[in-house]
């Protein structure tokens, strides 16, 4: 998909204007109980367009200066993005900040579209002429809080999508990638994979914008490892932004079928791998949980035991991941993953047969009487699976408002001790029956 960033100075309305373009998009995603929410990221859909979009507004560089904050935003949305949105605001004028930010955009050799935000009202309009001194042409008159302008605006930014995005694979393929803090070792993971005795390696061409992909045969089947590690050595910006390899690697999960969250065995866990493995989580990806370096640690017959535990603990909400211990470096366990992941790839697509799905869930009924109020009881007249990829489960009731979080996770542990559905998340609803 074709990404968009939206560059400028802060206060003109970046966030707002983001929440705008993907509003539809993101209600749906909260449905869902996260554990972290990132806005800076997200799928967008105008017309037939589909695209991702940025809002550089939310990536935090630090305590760097005012201006070198904006500069390092500009940088990234360069880098990244296939069109540029430029928000300015024409409450405020053109201001000495959006120059600094035009004379960046110029030498990106990047489309831009300039937009002039909070003009709320037609007799606004005459505010929009002095932006035409910023050199990018015609300036496009929107409303963030009234949700005016946008469609020409995205029209505009529509005729700059690239032709043709990223390479597609076929359905049969099976994507992976491996997403991890700096310097767990996912280069060397994806190094020690592509040298296995049986992997053939048929193609590593695939250089895209954020990643390398690298295509590989095993046992017959094919694979796609999406690497985005090799890309961060490119400049500063890339260390010095935790949000900036997040961004990398939500596109390398949203490409993905399986993701394989790295930790480093050796260094343990830290708060940035539980974000990390949040953002694959969310995403509904199946997940691999690999403990690298394995080889580094010290250990007892009890140490393997209290790690798993811990990772437990700290990822309460990847509970459904199995975990694999290995070393990139002595190559031990690596002969693995790919099953692993062959199995997680599999439950990801799962689907069960409606009738013994719903004896299973008859039977946890009977088992754990449904949640009451104010004397009026649940009831639950069938369930069915509306989706795979990740699984999702529809269950029809009489009322959704007696639907406790508490029990649909109850149901969700009853759908998994049946089915299995090791390393996907599910998905489980309640609805009203008409
Ligand atoms: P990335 O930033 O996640 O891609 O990490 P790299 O693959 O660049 O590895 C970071 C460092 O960890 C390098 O110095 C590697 O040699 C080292 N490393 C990677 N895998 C292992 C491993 O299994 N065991 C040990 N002891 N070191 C490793």
């Amino acid at each position: 998909k074709p990404v968009v960033a939206i560059v400028g100075r802060p206060n003109v309305g970046k966030s707002t204007i983001f929440n705008r373009i993907v509003g539809s998009r993101i209600s749906i995603v909260e449905d869902i109980p996260g554990v972290t929410r990132d806005r800076i990221y997200s799928s967008g859909e105008w017309l037939t367009h589909e695209f991702n979009i940025i809002d550089t507004g939310g990536i935090d560089i630090g305590d760097e200066p005012f201006l070198e904050q904006i500069r390092q935003q500009a940088e990234i949305a360069i880098d990244e993005a296939d069109v540029i949105i430029f928000l300015t605001n024409g409450r405020e004028g053109v201001t000495s900040a959006d120059e600094e930010v035009a004379k960046i955009l110029y030498k990106a050799k990047k489309p831009v579209v300039l937009a002039v935000n909070k003009i709320d009202n037609p007799e606004m309009r005459e505010q929009i002429y002095d932006f035409y001194s910023l050199g990018f042409g015609e300036p496009f008159p929107i409303s963030g809080s009234h949700g005016l302008g946008l469609g020409d605006l995205l029209d505009e930014a529509a005729k700059h999508f690239p032709k043709s995005g990223q390479k597609d694979y076929g359905d049969d393929v099976i994507k992976f990638s491996l997403i991890g803090r700096p310097n767990v070792g996912k280069s060397s993971l994806v190094n020690a994979i592509l040298g296995e005795d049986r992997v053939i390696v048929s193609n590593i061409a695939g250089t895209t914008r954020d990643a390398i992909d690298s295509e590989l045969k095993f046992n017959g089947d094919q694979y796609v490892i999406i690497d985005t590690a090799g890309m961060r050595k490119k400049g500063k910006v890339y260390e010095t932004t935790e949000k900036y390899s997040v961004l990398r690697a939500l596109r390398a999960i949203e490409r993905s079928d399986v993701v394989l969250v790295v930790i480093d065995g050796e260094e343990g866990i830290i708060e940035q791998d539980k974000r990390i493995a949040g953002y694959a989580h969310e995403a509904g990806r199946a997940v691999v949980i690999v403990v690298n370096k394995w080889d580094a640690v010290e250990k007892d017959e009890k140490t393997m035991k209290a790690f798993e535990e811990q990772i437990r603990e700290h990822f309460l909400f990847l509970d459904y991941a199995p975990i694999v211990f290995l070393s990139a470096k002595t190559k031990k366990r690596i002969h693995t993953l790919i099953p692993m992941i062959n199995k997680a790839c599999e439950n990801h697509s799962l689907r069960v047969e409606t009738s013994v799905l719903n004896d299973v869930i008859m039977d946890a009924v009977a088992m754990n009487p449904t949640p009451s109020d104010k004397g009026k009881r649940l009831r639950i007249y069938y369930v069915t699976q509306v989706a795979v990829k990740p699984p999702a489960f529809v269950v029809f009731v009489n009322d959704p408002e007696l639907m406790h979080f508490s029990y649909l996770r109850f149901l969700e542990n009853r759908i998994r001790d049946a089915f299995g559905f090791e390393g996907t998340p599910i998905r489980i609803f309640a609805r009203e029956r008409k």
